[in-house]
């Protein structure tokens, strides 16, 4: 992480020029300050990352540059600019309203406003997160804002355009900063590559590109953590890895055993990407943004919708002029299902498995020629009749006796429980009449289950209208979820892991001891006592975070493990807390407070 600092303040734009992936907004600010047609309140919006407060800085600079460059540029050489650049300058005043929303904080400001520049023409009020101002502060704000002294210039920056009040957006020139293209982002990497001696594959730079979703600082940040884990050689197998995307070649593999009607292949690809540590909820949702893609890149009127290098665009296009339409849209629909029904299943690999079979048979000729309802029609009877065997067999054109040692090869994973009801009843239900030898009993189990899920199929007309820009849709496989929440909802999610491993006694009296404080934007501190519960920590983590990133929808955040070094005071337990720690480290006195129903109140 200390890399990340170096390249996102190294490669910091010090010119419009150099700002990535908003050339029509940089024109337009430098044509006004040329043509001296300055607005005394700016608004700069856009999502976090796309360069708004580096813009804002570069105007500040530009407006007060003593010799601008022929094309409008800050000279970065005169007196002016130097102070700007060494950050000393007394003509550029931040405020982030995000931790200074109060009164107090915006009157302190517009004392500042009072005071003219002592050098230079104009003072500029850079005010960060202004959506975050108390309504009170806003208020106090709206005076100066209509009407600052001639030497200044207030720049507005907001994620959150629509928390904006209209009294304050009607007193601004809005400017709406775009997200940064994949494209751009990798023209940028790849400058930056060149610049530090890092060689890199392209379609690496795309992966880190779709995992930044937009925001040029998170790109660089996770450009450095992989030069950083890949010596300087920053290759498309090391970026995967590092960043833990499930490589696309799975999914181009996995439609190729779609379109060929074949089941076997399908599942020992599941089986492998389960293999590799890829949770199978992340998995079926990553296949549904394949399928999204493949849908936009199939029509050259929506490709600009999908998301990747023009390289990337291109071979996903010409994936997709094998499918046809139809096939992509019930796909779509079969991985939503699956999504949706995942959170419930008792039983997820299967849930996942069975939709697999389903994608497989979706080109195999319906005896209903084709509709929705055929479709529905043909599937159910897979695991429950022979009728289905003849469409499942009917890629590999071998004979009927091939298919059950197929299946069953791809039976035995080493996943637990549920694979061995799932082959033993499987085997016969395949070969219809075959004797139901193994485990007779295990049979209706497994129909009633495969029944379930059948049931709630439904390919929905609309499909195809709402994909195209529903934001579910367009959530790629690599993207990061990034769902807002709290401190508070965090601790809740650390409360209900340590509930559900009620066996797990030191690690869950570890982390009853040492919860997780905020030490950054998404980054948390966990301090424990010793290196042994450090060591414990560090390897429940991974399991901890997927399930804090799970339950709040948040890939971002982070938890570091650190030993208390008694730094600050140390804490001293209150009487509740030693009789807790009594009760956790003295079985016998536990037996004895639950023998006598003893609680603590
Ligand atoms: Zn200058």
């Amino acid at each position: 992480m200390d890399n990340y600092l170096v390249s996102a303040r190294k490669y910091r734009p010090s010119t419009f020029k150099s700002v990535v992936g908003q050339k029509a907004l940089t024109a337009t600010l430098k044509n006004s300050i040329a043509t001296d047609r300055l607005a005394h309140a700016y608004l700069f919006c856009g999502s976090r990352g796309v360069g708004k407060t580096s813009c804002a800085r570069i105007f500040a600079k530009t407006i007060n540059c003593e010799h601008r460059t022929p094309d409008g540029d800050a000279c970065n050489q005169c007196a002016s600019c130097r102070d700007f650049n060494e950050g000393r300058s007394l003509n550029i005043v931040e405020l982030d309203a995000a931790s200074n929303n109060s009164v107090d904080d915006i009157r302190a400001l517009v004392d500042q406003v009072l005071v003219p520049p002592t050098s230079g023409r104009y003072r500029v009020f850079i005010v960060d997160e202004v959506h975050m101002l108390s309504t009170a502060a806003f208020n106090a704000f709206l005076k100066t804002l209509e009407e600052p002294p001639g030497y200044v210039v207030f720049v507005l920056a907001t994620t959150e355009k629509h928390k904006i009040i209209p009294t304050i957006l009607s007193r601004c020139q809005i400017y709406d900063f775009n997200r940064i293209t994949i494209q751009d982002m990798i023209d940028h990497l790849s400058y930056v590559a060149q610049q530090e001696g890092i060689t890199v594959e392209q379609s690496a730079l795309n992966v880190i590109a779709q995992k930044a979703d937009g925001a040029m600082r998170d790109a660089l940040s996770i450009f450095d953590q992989v030069a950083a884990s890949s010596m300087g050689n920053i290759t498309y197998a090391s970026t995967i890895d590092n960043l833990n995307v499930l490589d696309s070649a799975y999914y181009n593999r996995l439609l190729e055993a779609f379109l060929s009607q074949n089941v076997p292949d399908a599942l020992l690809i599941y089986k492998e990407i389960r293999d590799k540590g890829f949770d199978s909820h992340f998995f079926i949702t990553g296949l549904g943004s394949y399928f999204r893609d493949l849908m936009v890149a199939g029509n050259t009127s929506t490709l600009c919708l999908l998301e990747a290098s023009d390289e990337a665009k291109n071979a996903m296009a010409a994936i997709a002029s094998r499918c046809t339409p139809q096939f992509i849209y019930k796909a779509m629909d079969l991985c939503n299902d699956a999504d949706f029904n995942y959170r419930t299943a008792s039983n997820k690999q299967f849930l996942i498995e069975l939709t697999l079979i389903k994608l497989c048979q979706l080109l195999s000729p319906s005896p209903n020629s084709g509709d929705g309802e055929g479709q529905l029609k043909k599937i159910e009877p897979v695991a429950q009749s022979s009728t289905a065997t003849p469409a499942y067999q009917a890629p590999t054109a071998a004979p009927a006796a091939t298919t059950p040692p197929t299946v069953q090869a791809t039976a035995p994973t080493p996943t637990p429980a549920p694979t061995p009801t799932y082959s033993p009843a499987s085997r016969p239900v395949m070969s219809a009449p075959a004797p139901q030898a193994p485990r007779p009993t295990a049979q209706p189990t497994t129909v009633r289950r495969s029944a379930s899920p059948t049931a709630t199929i439904s390919i929905r007309g609309k499909i195809a209208a709402d994909t195209a820009d529903s934001p579910s849709a367009t959530a790629t496989r690599v993207e990061l979820r990034n769902t807002p929440y709290s401190d508070n909802a965090l601790d809740m999610t650390w409360e209900t892991y340590i509930q559900s491993h009620p066996k797990s006694h030191i690690l869950i009296n570890t982390m009853r001891m040492a919860r997780p404080q905020r030490i950054g934007e998404h980054l948390y501190l966990v301090k424990v006592e010793n290196p042994g519960q450090q060591a414990l920590m560090e390897q429940a983590l991974p399991d901890i975070m997927d399930h804090i990133h799970r339950s709040l929808g948040n890939d971002y955040i982070k938890i570091n493990i650190a030993i208390n070094e008694g730094d600050a005071a140390p804490h001293t337990w209150n009487e509740r807390e030693v009789l807790n720690h009594i009760i956790e480290t003295t079985p016998y006195f536990k037996t004895f407070c639950e023998d006598l129903g003893l609680k603590l109140s």
